[in-house]
């Protein structure tokens, strides 16, 4: 596999065309704006064994049945929508062009994060020995969502002849982007009506055929020729309009004289009727397709937007190209997939992006992994991940209800509606046989939904919407988080039954024939933790709203003592200084990880190769992530003994060491969420090397597909979002705590110096941190009379707004 060719801070460059990769490139060149995202596929390109151009709009899902083995399952499938980026050319009677089908002299890719620009440059030569230099640059508008635009130039070398472009919008699309899923049913769009706009405009206007979602693509082609540095617009010698069921297309065809270049503008608007505030999608997507000028005004406004969006997230990184330019992947391509726009869309922040078509594009509980970076650099963002959230509480409700649960259940995995999308079935692709799938029982999502809330609320400090949405929210969940906790006179102490922790090797006990284990220890804190929090809440709120949501949620006094009990009775199951990640899980056998190593290479899904021997991982110590760690992941080392202590378990001062020992050696990191989990948690207990090399991990995770086949079906935004919290959290160390801000500094050896900003409280905080400096700069105007209250290892300081302070730090 080609590496990146150089090391670019800025620019991801592949300098050859290989077929093999092109699936994984058209990922990580995906071109978003939040509201939709599309991958950077070829643009000559439709569906094939190499390429995949899909368009997927946030939110947008459909849900269809397929009969598999003598049962009916259903897919709630984030649509690929429309393909908007079709446009080729050939010269005279040639063939039409594609890059895996010419003959290739030179080929460069690039994608500019900076700048948000895909470019490409390829020379080829025809059967003929025509020679043709082809440039592309694409781009998704940061600044008007519904906007996308290519400008596709030609430059014929050494020849003259009759070029013909053609354009295409396609709604014959299916999602087929996941091997796995090709024996279900992919045929989400139904053609509703298509036409010309003008000479040069069409459009085509398709409809989800269960969720009956209108979606319209519009488009206008101009056509210039560039002389002497004079850009002129020319007209075709002939236009043909290209109309069939599912699709409409244009073609032009032009004299191209030798050395001159000929440039193709292709604009498109999208538009659908999620959409807030809109008359009808086609009057918007043809109004935003007038609106928009040129591909160099658009390029402009976009650029200002990229550069204001830069400047609150960039990270600086002096010393390691590698990590400078893969970090700033990561937040080019969160910001992707969600975007100052989210605040007008109702989507929750899809696992995989809106880049591939992995786990359906639902929503998971992978938001607690890169929230943090949401939270302090486009809060707007976790608040609209919260609303989605919040408009869905009645499902999650009835879903609680249907379960025997109070309060609000949300489910493992979210989409439209809100009901559960977790399939019952799933397909081992090692045996090729479908078995039960249990994961729906990971009732820990609605906690994580509960600690983002929480902590959105901590960096922001927005009382207006805990009061409005929030501690609604909250409340219900902390409702259901007591519900599933029930108490044993026996041992005075509350249990919960049948449900799943984040390793999602555990379905149930061994040979049991219901799934759910009982008492993770993860759960179960996370219930706890909750439910501390939510008497906290209901301390912030205001006498009225507190009185309302109680009522609301029916919430009694009783109930917040019953509350109080359970924060100081949650059972863990604790032997030999070690907590259980579920009880009976000492009791499983040890997995001989020396022979699977051998035996198979690659053991990261051990759950797959246990059961193609015909055995299973519930009988085994074998964990696919991190699930007790987790608790020393998401809390302080403060507010995890505070719990202990409350719940009369010992906490002592090697608990992490021990754990992190005991856990990692039986854990096969199956889900690059766990390198994220380990890297920092390598790092809190001093050991550097380790955390380096999770780290590194971390890192290159999506760039080289280190799973071998999964990135190419999308980024994993939360390992993407880990990376920017480890920087954050561990490399820079900030901690927001209760009204003070900790930063603890700590670089990886490797770096020579790090730059970030960050939002705190309305405070746009900076910090350069070099080996044996911290420069902290609160920004603002330095007239105010007021201090920011910040301590830097162990010391408190109050800072004022507007002022640069530099510490000296320790040597280590
Ligand atoms: C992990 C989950 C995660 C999901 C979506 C799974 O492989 O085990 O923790 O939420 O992927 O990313």
């Amino acid at each position: 596999m080609e590496k990146i060719v150089q090391p670019y801070p800025w620019r991801l460059v592949y300098g050859r065309f290989e077929p093999a990769q092109e699936s994984l490139r058209e990922v990580l060149c995906t071109l978003g704006n939040g509201y939709f995202g599309t991958r950077g596929a070829a643009l000559e390109s439709t569906e094939s064994k190499i390429h995949y151009p899909a368009t997927y709009m946030a939110g947008l899902y459909n849900k269809l049945a397929t009969n598999i083995s003598g049962r009916t399952v259903y897919n709630d499938d984030l649509v690929n929508c429309p393909n908007w980026t079709f446009l080729t050319f050939k010269i005279g009677d040639g063939n039409w062009f594609s890059p895996s089908v010419s003959r290739l002299i030179s080929f460069r890719q690039e994608l500019n994060m900076k700048e948000g620009v895909l470019l490409r440059k390829i020379r080829f030569q025809d059967y003929y020995g025509r020679k043709t230099l082809v440039e592309t640059r694409m781009i998704v508008h940061m600044a008007n969502y519904h906007i996308a635009a290519i400008e596709y130039s030609i430059t014929p070398e050494n020849y003259s002849e009759i070029v013909t472009f053609r354009t295409m919008l396609d709604g014959s699309v299916e999602n087929t982007g996941v091997e796995r899923y090709r024996q279900l049913n992919s045929k989400h769009l139904r053609a509703e009506s298509i036409g010309r706009l003008s000479s040069n405009g069409v459009f085509l206007s398709v409809k989800t055929n269960q969720s009956r979602i209108q979606i319209v693509v519009a488009e206008k082609v101009n056509l210039f020729v560039k002389d002497k540095e004079v850009k002129m617009r020319i007209r075709p010698i002939t236009r043909r309009l290209l109309k069939g069921q599912e699709r409409i297309g244009q073609e032009f065809k032009i004299m191209a004289n030798k050395g001159q270049t000929y440039r193709v503008e292709k604009i498109v608007a999208l538009s659908n009727s999620r959409d807030s505030k809109i008359e009808s999608p086609l009057t918007t997507s043809v109004e935003e397709l007038k609106k928009a000028r040129s591909f160099k005004e658009l390029l402009k406004t976009h650029q200002r937007v990229m550069a204001e969006l830069w400047d609150k997230s960039d990270i600086i990184v002096e010393g390691d190209t590698f990590a400078q330019m893969v970090l700033r992947l990561h937040v080019f391509h969160l910001l992707q997939t969600a975007s100052i726009h989210n605040v007008n869309i109702d989507a929750g922040i899809p696992a995989r992006g809106l880049h591939g078509e992995a786990y359906r594009g639902h929503v998971f509980w992978d938001e607690i992994f890169l929230m943090p970076f949401f939270e302090t650099h486009l809060p707007q963002v976790s608040k609209s991940s919260l609303l989605y959230r919040y408009r869905r509480l009645n499902r999650a409700r009835q879903y609680a209800r249907d379960n025997g649960y109070s309060g609000a259940m949300f489910p493992w995995q979210s989409s439209l509606t809100g009901e559960e999308e977790t399939q019952e079935v799933h397909l081992n692709p090692l045996s090729g046989k479908w078995g039960p799938d249990y994961s729906r029982k990971q009732r820990h999502v609605s906690f994580a939904i509960a600690y983002n809330l929480w902590h959105y609320w901590k960096v922001t400090d927005d009382l207006g919407f805990l009061g409005r949405f929030g501690a609604e929210l909250f409340l219900s969940i902390a409702q259901f988080g007591a519900s599933l906790a029930k108490y044993n006179f026996l041992d005075r102490r509350y249990h919960v039954k049948g449900i799943m922790g984040p390793d999602e090797f555990h379905e149930k006990m061994p040979g049991a024939k219901q799934g759910g284990i009982k008492d993770n220890a993860y759960t179960n804190i996370m219930i706890v933790w909750t439910l501390i929090k939510a008497q906290e809440i209901l301390d912030l709120l205001s006498f009225s709203d507190k009185r309302r949501i109680m009522s609301k949620l029916g919430i009694s006094e009783k109930d917040l003592r019953s509350w109080q009990n359970i924060t100081k009775s949650m059972s863990i199951t604790i032997e030999n200084n070690i907590i259980s990640q579920f009880d009976g899980y000492f009791q499983l056998k040890e997995l001989d990880w020396k022979a699977y190593r051998s035996e198979y290479g690659n053991i990261k899904r051990m759950d797959r190769i246990l059961k193609a021997e015909g055995k299973s991982p519930d009988d085994y110590k074998v964990s696919k992530q991190a699930d007790v760690l987790m608790l020393f992941f998401l809390f302080s080392e403060q507010e995890l003994k505070a719990i202990f202590d409350r719940l009369g378990y010992r906490y002592d001062a090697d608990i992490l060491k021990r754990h992190y020992d005991y856990y990692e050696k039986r854990t096969s990191h199956g889900s690059t969420l766990s390198k994220v989990v380990h890297c920092c948690l390598s790092h809190k207990l001093g050991r550097q090397k380790d955390s380096w090399d999770w780290f590194c991990e971390v890192l290159k995770s999506d760039i080289y597909d280190t799973q071998g086949g999964t990135t190419p079906e999308g980024i994993h935004a939360g390992v993407m979002g880990g990376s920017l919290d480890i920087v954050y959290r561990r490399f820079a160390g900030i901690e927001v705590g209760h009204n003070i801000l900790r930063i603890n500094p700590s670089l990886p050896r490797q770096w020579k110096s790090l730059r970030l900003r960050f939002c705190y409280r309305n405070y746009w905080v900076c910090l350069l941190v070099t080996k044996y400096q911290l420069t902290v700069t609160i920004e603002g105007s330095s007239g105010l009379d007021f201090v920011v209250p910040v301590e830097i290892k162990g010391r408190r300081y109050s800072f004022s707004l507007g002022r640069s302070y530099k510490l000296m730090l320790e040597k280590a």
